[in-house]
């Protein structure tokens, strides 16, 4: 039975098109897989599991229904949605992995991974990732009322797109160091992440052996995922 992957589906009360599609996805091609996994950035954001956000409900339910039919569903944070929690679980059926994480596909040990820590380059980045994904800061974000976090979660992605409109695109893209410092870490041929938004397979050899990396698109104007079965991997594109 088929492992399929997506991430960076970026999931807003403001792209209706991307919603709908994910859904139809959920409800066709997901429904008798073995497994989904989301590799984070599901939701364009996140501001705790009390998000009340409509959009973001309705594919936690659609997701519980993919679950209750038996299909594995799991999810790894984003740099978006990084505070998804137990009560997201509870809403969504999924089940929580930690990134990286290393997943036994048909036999082979293969990394999983959101990508952002592969960007070392972009050291704003970096550092801004280092602070929210302290438990302290998560901890007292989480304390604010509901509205302040919409409000600053808003904030948060203005000052994203500021940032990634002054930026070269090549420090916004994974580094080769990291990457390599990954493999070897992981001790693994194969890995898999998103992040990017740049969907591609990437050969090439280390230590005398092949590696692959593999890169998950974003959905932003058509669907995407990553279908393994029977040892084959295929990126797919679902045009819109
Ligand atoms: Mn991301």
């Amino acid at each position: 039975m088929a492992r399929l992957f997506v991430s960076d589906v970026h999931l807003d009360a403001g792209r209706a098109a991307a919603t709908g599609q994910f859904l139809e996805f959920l409800a066709t091609e997901a429904r008798g897989a073995h497994a989904l996994y989301i590799l984070g950035d599901l939701f364009e954001a996140w501001v705790g599991d009390d998000d009340r956000e409509p959009a973001n409900d309705e594919v936690c339910r659609a997701l519980r229904a993919l679950a209750a039919t038996g299909v594995a569903c799991f999810a790894l944070h984003g740099n978006r949605d990084f505070l998804l929690g137990a009560g997201f679980c509870e809403r969504s059926g999924c089940h929580l992995l930690p990134d990286p994480v290393i997943a036994q596909l048909e036999g082979e040990r293969v990394l999983l991974t959101h990508g952002d820590a592969l960007c070392t380059g972009d050291h704003a980045y970096q550092e801004l990732r280092s602070v929210v994904r302290s438990p302290g800061w998560q901890r007292r974000f989480l304390a604010l009322p509901r509205s302040s976090r919409e409000l600053l979660a808003d904030e948060a992605r203005a000052g994203s797109r500021r940032h990634t409109a002054r930026t070269v695109p090549y420090v916004m893209d994974v580094n080769p160091a990291a990457v390599t410092a990954a493999f070897r870490a992981a001790r693994v041929r194969r890995m898999i992440h998103g992040h990017t938004h740049r969907p591609g397979v990437h050969d090439g050899t280390l230590d005398g052996a092949p590696v692959q990396r593999i890169v998950l698109g974003a959905w932003y104007e058509q669907g995407s995922y990553l279908r393994f079965e029977r040892g084959s991997y295929q990126l797919r594109e679902l045009p819109r």
